[in-house]
């Protein structure tokens, strides 16, 4: 499927039924596969031969919608994981364990900066954190002979920087690592991250990909490009795994090796699973991704241009606008657009961002991004408020953000009902 355009793959990728089976790729809802002899499904136990056992491991229905987000980001396989927060532990601890280390871009979603900084520091991984803009040779000085990889967003969640993936890409493979970057506000359509040489993808299907606010939902996307051989970093995927009868994943698995371990071993022992449901949900949202990122983008521009108008607000944060610091790397990475997300301060700090809120009619209150309907949220009260002063500055949020996800209505709606909140202040 890969030879096709992405909106075609939005549509047709991962499944293709032969005559006389279901056209929509159906909801395997069964937790188990029956065979007809104990050897068969030995060699299945053994990852001697390829088929179903148990749908912690594999089902026909996730492994369906896997396959098509593998075809849209250009990887040669992938694992859907229950959430977005799974999808970026799986994604590091794979390849990192107790002793290691991973250097991390400070502009990154909360829950991510939680997962590293605390739950994942629990477990004997540090990590460095640095600012996105960070030089080349600064960032080259962050890696320690430890180091395991290198983790950013491509448009950080709420922040908004565009990643340079090329320098990111750079040090990181200059130094024996691979780089594994969350795209899940771009999505594919607006960014494809292994042509720029990242290694790793992993995505919140929750948000675009989803795009109804139905199912939370992850998943990894492996480029198969990495070559974990070319040093002793990554014994795990080089060496014995005696969990699976000496198996070695880089001999056996080739371009899989990563994605191959992540299920036979983190699934297996983890399961994080998403259900069947939740998947065949995912796809509906999959198939009108290329329809809606584009609307979703042309309307945040609408926006995001009356809100750097109006003399109420003190600053926008857009990448598609002109004078965005960063407009050059969104015009270079993402040229057909960024997200529907856009990040503003009102005049009046905590106080007017809260009467703005409160006033709107159109737009909802809610802890969520990236889905059809309009909706906002103040990060420093909600999503990031176990953090310090000092830990939202350096994930470049600031008090008094409003991040505004703006939907797939008609922008003159939307713009008038962000006019009637603003007069309220
Ligand atoms: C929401 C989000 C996550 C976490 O995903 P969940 O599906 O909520 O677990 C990770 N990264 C980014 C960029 C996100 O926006």
């Amino acid at each position: 499927m890969s030879d096709y355009k992405i909106d075609t793959n939005c549509v047709q990728a991962g499944y293709s039924p032969k005559s006389g089976e279901p056209r929509v790729v159906p909801i395997y809802q069964s937790t188990t596969y029956k065979y007809n002899s104990s050897t068969e499904m030995g060699e299945l136990f053994d990852l001697e031969r390829e088929g179903y056992f148990y749908t912690r491991l594999q089902n026909p229905t996730n492994d369906a919608v896997a396959a098509k987000i593998a075809a849209l980001e250009g990887g040669v396989g992938a694992v859907l994981t229950s959430s977005g927060q799974a999808a970026s532990f799986f994604a590091v601890f794979n390849i990192a364990q107790s002793g290691d280390h991973v250097i991390s871009s400070s502009a990154i979603y909360g829950g991510t900066f939680n997962l590293f900084s605390v739950t994942m520091k629990k477990m004997g991984i540090d990590f460095t954190f640095v600012e996105p803009d960070i030089t080349e040779d600064e960032l080259s000085k962050a890696f320690k002979p430890n180091t395991k990889a290198v983790f950013a967003e491509t448009l950080s969640n709420p922040s908004l920087h565009v990643l340079d993936i090329e320098k990111f890409a750079k040090a990181a493979h200059s130094h024996g690592v691979p780089l594994i970057v969350d795209n899940t506000f771009p999505t594919p359509v607006n960014c494809r991250p292994f042509e720029f040489g990242a290694d790793i993808v992993t995505h919140s299907t929750t948000k675009y990909m989803d795009g109804h606010a139905t199912s939370v939902g992850g998943v990894i996307v492996d480029s198969g490009n990495f070559d974990w051989t070319q040093n002793d970093k990554f014994s795990g995927l080089t060496t014995p795994d005696d969990s699976y009868h000496g198996i070695v994943y880089t001999e056996k698995f080739g371009k899989l090796a990563y994605i191959t371990k992540c299920v036979a071993q983190l699934m297996r022992d983890l399961g994080a699973i998403p259900s069947a449901f939740n998947s065949f949900l995912l796809n509906v949202g999959l198939e009108s991704l290329a329809v809606r990122v584009p609307k979703h983008c042309g309307n945040a521009m609408k926006v995001a241009e009356y809100l750097h108008d109006n003399d109420k607000v003190s600053w926008v944060s857009y990448p598609g606008l002109k004078d965005d610091p960063q407009h050059d790397l969104a015009v270079k990475y993402m040229p057909g657009g960024t997200s529907g997300v856009i990040a503003f301060g009102v005049k009046g700090g905590r106080a007017a961002a809260t009467k703005f809120m409160d006033s709107l009619k159109l737009a909802a209150i809610v802890t969520h991004v990236a889905d059809a309907r309009t909706c906002c949220l103040h990060p420093a009260s909600t999503t990031h408020r176990q953090l310090t002063d000092e830990q939202l500055h350096e994930c470049g949020v600031s008090p008094d953000l409003i991040r505004l996800s703006v939907g797939i209505e008609n922008p003159e709606d939307i713009i008038a009902d962000i006019q009637q909140a603003l007069d309220q202040i």
